[in-house]
């Protein structure tokens, strides 16, 4: 028994009973024992908004609390591992509602296991705050572990600190062995589909910037596909086995699938006419419809390719999972990405998808 052993055993006890009485007490009250701040300390925060009582029969055997958190894989299954920040200024406006934030953040990081076609486990929480904001906090758990119910996920870890406000969250998934979509997998001759809707996200986020003016139930409509964007889990996993590459579009269509198609080392022809706008975007003047459904960005819908000979598999999958699909084109076997219209003219467009490095 060493002194620190002595010393950490004092400072743990003073910081439960302090936990403790502030519970009994008053929920917001500053802890008086071992913290010069009238603020609660980062681990009053991590125990009042981020921990809760673990799930039983669940994949997690040791969640928050701990160094690490333990997971239990399932023999024959490959984990699927990815991360996602999102940065104040940068993903979101300051002001932004945290209860979206909290909504959105973990959104985007299941989107990628959706287009892995694995199903969520568990996930972490890597959080900078520039304030120890209880209202703000409040809201944010609330959004981030209503989403994490509605899939039955649970917050294993993550770290807390004071910073400028960034959300950095990573996600685990499974997938069973060799079944897991990926990039790298299309065919030349395969059909290119995407589900849901696309561009609004992008119609809301230019009227938000005084870009392009909406009515306010127009933008409303549209902030909902921004701020809200619900991950195509179930897609995901119908559709294993039948697409032979997939991705989630968080950057735009034309950037997105052109990941595919250099990861496959093929080419594709899109179809202009058959892009599924947006509810709010249909309304808008053609050649911004055009332009926002094939660059416009965080539209978090599923883009993938399948085999011709499985159409009606996929448009099976896509009822069994409560989302539309549409085919917008095929895969080529040369190396360019085209767009026509239903002609069969070419149609003029850049890819501008989102680079953070490379846009001003
Ligand atoms: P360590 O110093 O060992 O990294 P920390 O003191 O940073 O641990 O965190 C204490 C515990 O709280 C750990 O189990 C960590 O995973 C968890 N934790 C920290 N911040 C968060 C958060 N924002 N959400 C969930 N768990 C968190
Ligand atoms: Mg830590």
């Amino acid at each position: 028994m060493s002194a620190r052993f002595y010393q950490t055993a004092i400072v743990a006890i003073g910081r439960f009973l302090c936990v403790s009485v502030n519970r009994v007490f008053t929920k917001s009250a500053a802890c008086p024992l071992g913290y010069n701040s009238p603020m609660p300390s980062e681990f009053d925060l991590i125990a009042r908004y981020f921990t809760r009582p673990a799930r039983s029969g669940g994949p997690v055997l040791l969640g928050v609390g701990d160094d690490g958190a333990l997971l239990a894989p399932t023999p024959g299954e490959t984990l699927v591992i990815s991360t996602d920040m999102l940065v104040e200024g940068r993903h979101f406006f300051a002001g932004t509602d945290p209860e979206a934030l909290g909504h959105k953040a973990l959104a985007v990081n299941l989107s990628d296991l959706a287009a892995m076609g694995a199903r969520p486990l568990a996930f972490t929480l890597a959080l900078a705050l520039p304030a120890a904001d209880e209202a703000w906090l409040e809201k944010f758990s609330r959004g981030l572990f209503g989403l994490a119910d509605a899939h039955a996920i649970e917050l294993v870890g993550g770290d807390t600190t004071r910073g400028p406000l960034n959300i950095c969250i990573t996600v685990f998934g499974i997938v069973p062995a060799q079944q897991a979509l990926r990039r790298d997998g299309a065919v030349s001759g395969d059909d290119v589909w995407v589900s849901g809707t696309l561009g609004d996200a992008r119609l809301a986020l230019e009227a938000l910037q005084r870009k392009l003016s909406l009515s306010p139930a127009a933008l409303h409509a549209a902030a909902l596909r921004l701020h809200r964007p619900e991950p195509r889990l179930a897609l995901g996993l119908a559709l294993r086995g039948i697409a032979s590459a997939a991705i989630d579009l968080s950057d735009g269509l034309l950037g997105d699938l052109g990941h595919i198609l250099e990861r496959s080392s093929l080419g594709a022809v899109i179809d202009a006419d058959t892009l599924p706008f947006g509810e709010t975007l249909a309304s808008q003047p053609p050649a911004i419809r055009r332009e926002f459904a094939l660059n416009g960005g965080d539209d978090y819908e599923l883009c993938f390719t399948a085999a011709p000979a499985l159409r009606d598999s996929v448009q099976a999958a896509a009822r069994q999972s409560g989302v539309s699909v549409t085919r917008i084109g095929c895969i080529t076997p040369e190396s360019s990405l085209r767009v026509t219209d239903a002609g069969g003219d070419a149609v003029a467009v850049i890819s501008r998808s989102f680079d953070h490095f490379g846009n001003p």
